[in-house]
């Protein structure tokens, strides 16, 4: 068992063991999104390498990995073409800056390679290191953007409660994630939450289609009480992954779209886990028909090789900052990043090559989907859903009525994700649902596995 101990082990017992790595972890890091005094005392778990659609842990153990890591691992791993194309390219060009009037091959073919599968009127892309500085980058850009155009009172985000926006800041001011603004005093001034479009859970008596409607309305409410003259932007994920993966009634969308139209308020489209294929599009938007004016990207564009995220800018706010922004006194050190790059151009290239995004749309999404819908049946689960290959089961003592298990709000969640970790598949648990978002590579076999799994899980947690 890990213990909080200081001092290294005698390096003889330890060495490249289970035990070894537990105590450096214990003893020196602080973990993200962990109590770090339970982990010590339970001892971490420790991944050693991964291949295909599968994990391995120090104790050998194999571990479908249905979160695709967190949500990033699009292609797969253990692609060795992408690492090729990272460390071809750290050997030629190990860093150099975007800033100042430079560029470098990889920057400006990576934007003109994400041009090229974003939807029409996306031709300009501002590279971030990952999503939160996507959307830190997002807030600067909007605000500047508006009083560029001579309407600097535009300034304030509506966002929805239980979106998932990112850990910096301004991220997690977006996000409305109870227990972050909880810590540090969040969020910063300029930000509205409104009602989020989950039926299963707050969807009450209306139907779907109702319960749509009634969200988006909040969208309106929220625009109207603050002064459309004062509302800069809405931002949404297509489909809420962290909260939940909550997937909005088909009315949801378009209404939120002709509101935010109608009152001159931008739309974001915060794609960090929708984008690049995991929906079945290139980008959840198109999933839901709608056509924002910013999208923000992460994760699986280079499917994790590689840190690299950014703000894919339509053709409105581009000419605007463009024609009237002047200098944008904004960029990270590693906007850009020549690795980073390398990697999303390989990822990209397989995606090509593979049809991958065809893929998740007519072929292992569907065969999936089928599979999993199903598990409805089951006497624990209240709703299965998915979309492409991004998926959730809420879990319930009563179908009929949408109870929530007596008791502390998630337990049983966790107990069903923990039972999942030992049967050998990652799922994660939000409240008590599970959620899943495997890897586009999945095979109908590995498919057909994790259902199964998924079913002795649910037996078990019964
Ligand atoms: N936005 C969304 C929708 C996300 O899901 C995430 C991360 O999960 C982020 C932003 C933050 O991205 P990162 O963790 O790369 O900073």
């Amino acid at each position: 068992q890990a213990q909080a101990v200081r001092g290294v082990p005698p390096v003889s017992v330890f060495a490249n063991s289970t035990a070894h790595w537990r105590h450096l972890d214990a003893a020196h890091h602080l973990h993200p999104f962990s109590d770090t005094k339970g982990l010590n005392a339970e001892g971490v778990r420790v991944i050693t390498r991964a291949e295909g659609v599968y994990i391995f842990d120090s104790e050998g153990n194999r571990i479908l990995d249905g979160m695709s890591g967190l949500w990033c691992s699009a292609v797969g791993h253990g692609r060795h073409a992408i690492v090729d194309a990272i460390a071809d390219q750290l050997r030629q060009l190990d860093y150099y800056n975007t800033f100042f009037k430079t560029t470098h091959p990889g920057a400006a073919e990576l934007a003109a390679a994400i041009a090229q599968v974003a939807p029409e009127g996306f031709e300009r892309v501002f590279f971030t290191s990952g999503g939160s500085e996507a959307v830190d980058t997002v807030i600067r850009m909007v605000r500047h953007y508006w009083a560029a155009v001579g309407k600097p009172g535009k300034h304030i985000f509506i966002a929805r409660k239980n979106a998932y926006h990112g850990s910096t800041i301004g991220g997690a001011s977006l996000g409305g994630m109870a227990p972050m603004h909880a810590q540090g005093g969040l969020p910063i001034p300029g930000i509205v939450h409104v009602q989020q479009p989950y039926w299963w859970g707050e969807g009450g008596n209306m139907s779907p289609e109702e319960f749509g409607l009634f969200a988006a309305q909040e969208v309106a409410r929220a625009i109207d009480e603050a002064g459309p003259e004062n509302v800069a932007a809405f931002i949404g994920e297509p489909i809420q992954g962290a909260g939940g993966v909550i997937i909005p009634p088909s009315t949801y969308w378009p209404e939120v779209q002709k509101i935010c139209r109608e009152r001159d308020v931008l739309l974001v489209s915060d794609e960090v886990i929708c984008g690049f294929g995991r929906t079945g599009e290139w980008f959840g938007c198109q999933h839901m028909g709608v056509q924002p004016d910013l999208i923000t990207f992460a994760k699986g564009v280079t499917s994790g090789y590689f840190p690299l995220g950014g703000v894919i800018v339509g053709e409105r706010v581009a000419e605007g900052l463009i024609e009237q922004g002047g200098e944008f006194h904004h960029g990270y050190t590693y906007s850009g990043h020549p690795g980073g790059c390398a990697a999303a151009l390989a990822t990209l290239k397989i995606m090509h090559e593979e049809d991958l995004v065809a893929r998740v749309k007519c072929e292992i999404g569907p065969y999936l989907q089928e599979r999993w819908l199903p598990l409805a049946n089951h006497p624990l689960v209240g709703e299965a859903r998915m979309v492409g290959l991004i998926g959730a089961l809420e879990l319930t003592p009563h179908k009929e009525t949408r109870a929530k298990f007596p008791g502390e709000v998630g337990t049983v969640g966790l107990i069903a994700r923990d039972i999942s970790f030992r049967e050998g598949l990652v799922m994660r648990a939000v409240r008590d649902s599970l959620i899943l978002a495997p890897p586009f590579t999945l095979s109908e076999e590995e498919a057909d596995d994790l259902i199964a799994t998924v079913g002795r899980v649910l037996d078990q947690t019964l």
